[in-house]
């Protein structure tokens, strides 16, 4: 739905774009991904050569577009973007791959949306950096390889396993992007704070850095409310205090679950008394999208441990129960 701050990664905002950290030392968290590809990186280029193929995972707006940005920058070469569904047909891909200039990074976000005709011209140009295409119809029909620059394919996701294998084979780079700390989104709250000069005390930081789903996109957008809030009450500074009426009068909590993450943790608890339920019941009951339920709100539930996917559905643990303020029924655990 629109109205919830955790929307999906399909549009690339300009909003988002003002704060994109532009290289890897200025970009936060992420540790391990980050010294890798710093490695991988300095390697290629020193050989001269093209980066490997790179796939980036994890739930939206923890920096897979960023980061793909920064690949292109950091190895000194051009970045075209594209997603899975906006390619259409085989010949769109085509087209995209001959415009390439060498070494360029393609990014595909939402890569595991291609069409599977589409996908099969993609394999060759990964691998051998080829294209097989057909001429002519009929029995006079052939195919014609035509050899493609290097590049580097740049694939974004939010979970590996929705890829193909062949596809996820091809890929020399994976890396999974992990939900930032509150220390981290610290960082980048005040990072973003000083890019909007906008004035912050480090318990204001602290505060939205907590409520903020382990997602850098959303500690942005949170802080730009409370801006508008600070703003209007004409407090000179975001402070824990003025942050915390801010995020409570967007219905964030103290854990930064909004209406719909509450609606999803009530509904388990009350209709379903704890679960276990099909996700797809679920997603009818809360009239949402299934992966919308998969990809961007059960996975900080999961994280935090108030529900658990299992086999035969999902469930509310102990401290999902308290969080909402219920009492379990008395086969639950803490
Ligand atoms: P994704 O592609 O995974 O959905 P994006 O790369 O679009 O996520 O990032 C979403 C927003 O979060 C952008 O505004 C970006 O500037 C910000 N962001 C992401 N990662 C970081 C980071 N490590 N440090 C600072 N800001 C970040």
């Amino acid at each position: 739905s629109e109205d919830r701050l955790i929307s999906s990664t399909r549009r690339v905002e300009d909003v988002d774009a003002a704060l994109r950290p532009k290289s890897l030392a200025e970009f936060i968290g992420q540790q391990a991904a980050r010294e890798n590809l710093r490695i991988f990186i300095e390697a290629a280029k020193g050989r001269g050569e093209a980066l490997d193929h790179v796939l980036f995972f994890g739930p939206p707006g923890l920096g897979k577009t960023t980061l793909a940005q920064i690949v292109a920058r950091e190895m000194g070469v051009g970045f075209r973007a594209t997603s899975g569904p906006v390619i259409a047909k085989s010949g769109d891909l085509a087209a995209l791959l001959t415009n390439l200039d060498e070494g360029d990074v393609l990014f595909v976000d939402e890569i595991h949306r291609l069409n599977p005709a589409v996908e099969e011209v993609l394999y060759p140009a990964m691998e051998d950096r080829a294209l097989d295409l057909m001429i002519g119809e009929g029995p006079s029909a052939r195919s014609v390889r035509i050899d493609l620059p290097p590049f580097t394919l740049v694939g974004a996701t939010t979970r590996q396993g929705l890829l193909t294998t062949p596809l996820r084979d091809r890929f020399g780079i994976p890396v999974r992007l992990q939900f930032y700390t509150v220390d981290e989104l610290e960082l980048v709250v005040r990072r973003a704070a000083r890019l909007l000069d906008l004035a912050i005390t480090s318990d204001g930081a602290v505060e939205i850095a907590r409520r903020s789903r382990g997602t850098p996109r959303i500690a942005g957008r949170l802080l730009r409310r409370v801006r508008d809030f600070a703003n209007v009450a004409g407090a000179p500074a975001v402070d824990a205090k003025v942050a915390d009426a801010a995020l409570t009068r967007l219905e964030v909590d103290h854990l930064g679950l909004d209406l719909m993450d509450r609606r999803y943790l009530m509904m388990i608890a009350d209709i379903y008394r704890g679960g276990p339920v099909g996700v797809e019941t679920l997603a009818a009951g809360l009239s949402e999208a299934r992966d919308t339920i998969e990809e961007v709100i059960e996975p900080y539930l999961i994280q935090l441990g108030l529900i658990a996917r299992t086999a035969r559905g999902r469930c509310l643990n102990g401290p999902g129960w308290k969080h909402l303020g219920l009492n379990p029924p008395s086969n639950v655990q803490d």
